[in-house]
């Protein structure tokens, strides 16, 4: 027929985030949907249900670290080591992008007693969460807590407490069926130096509302579930930001690594001659390094700098 173009798929809003303050700039809120961001990654990764679960909240919280930053060049980098199969997850952020990787994307677990996916058990229930803020000019900012629970957003949450000083409601949630991401989003609430007593009672008696997010996006979308979460509250979205999974890895990028790696080492593979094939935890791209271009590289870094004026005779 020709006519009739076939729908591989239901037409999807892109992923975004919402910066809003409630009453009058007394509460600061994030809400994004995440779903294309957190199936991009799943995809690149073959993860298993739960794996996509911890690593769609993972960068989901990261996003949301992120969108905060200020400069062009500051990134964010949230690593959690936890005592679970998945090893090291690790999700690096710039406004409006992110990028996750995990040691073993492929774990599978069995569902928790009330059928939700054992995301706890699959990062661990105890380790380290550190979030390295970049800062551009060399100068960063770390901060460090435990893992509370492996469930990810009680892990930010206690980050924003412990680390930032900063209490904040966190929920994040992935809903997936098989290997697609039916939805994915999150929401983070924090109260301003000086909100009153009665504006953090509403909020706390409104909590039950937020707790299943990646179903309730399900049902609306977060411009609508702002509006009802919110009413009475004066929501005002002060900022919208485009979401997506995105690499930024290049050839240059991984030059310095080989670089870095020392002169013994790489000298090593120039001694072996097969050349280096370096594959981007990310993004799975592979680049490959010729023997000489090795030997170039080698080359280049040995050379001094420009000599300065002391050093001349
Ligand atoms: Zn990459």
């Amino acid at each position: 027929m020709g006519t009739n173009q076939e729908k591989a798929a239901p037409e999807q809003k892109p992923d975004e985030m919402l910066q809003i303050d409630l009453c009058g700039g007394q509460v600061r809120v994030m809400l994004c949907e995440t779903t294309r961001t957190v199936q991009t990654c799943a995809d690149l990764h073959a993860c298993t249900p739960v794996c996509t679960a911890a690593l769609g909240r993972l960068m989901t919280g990261t996003l949301m670290l992120g969108v905060m930053m200020k400069g062009k060049d500051e990134s964010v980098t949230v690593t959690l080591k936890g005592d679970g199969p998945m090893g090291t997850l690790m999700a690096v952020s710039e406004p409006g992008r992110v990028r996750a990787c995990a040691d073993n994307p492929q774990v599978d677990l069995p569902p928790r007693a009330d059928g939700k996916l054992d995301v706890g058990a699959a990062v661990g229930h105890s380790g380290r969460m550190s979030v390295v803020k970049d800062l551009g000019l060399k100068k960063s900012y770390i901060g460090q807590s435990e893992i509370v629970s492996g469930e990810i957003a009680m892990d930010f949450a206690n980050y924003f407490t412990v680390s930032e000083q900063q209490p904040s409601l966190v929920a994040l949630g992935v809903l997936t069926s098989g290997d697609a991401v039916l939805k994915a989003g999150g929401l983070l609430i924090q109260p301003l130096p000086g909100c009153p007593d009665e504006v953090i009672d509403q909020l706390e008696l409104r909590s039950p509302m937020f707790a299943d997010i990646s179903r309730e996006m399900t049902f609306a979308d977060i411009d609508t579930l702002c509006r009802d979460w919110f009413r009475g509250m004066e929501p005002r979205i002060l900022e919208r930001t485009p979401l997506e999974y995105k690499c930024t890895c290049s050839r240059e990028r991984m030059e310095r690594a080989l670089i870095s790696l020392g002169a013994k080492d790489l000298q090593s593979l120039i001694d072996e001659g097969k050349g280096a094939e370096l594959t981007c935890h990310f993004c799975h791209s592979r680049h490959f390094f010729t023997t000489e271009q090795l030997q170039a590289m080698m080359d280049s870094a040995k050379k001094p700098g420009e000599p300065r004026e002391e050093d001349e005779p």
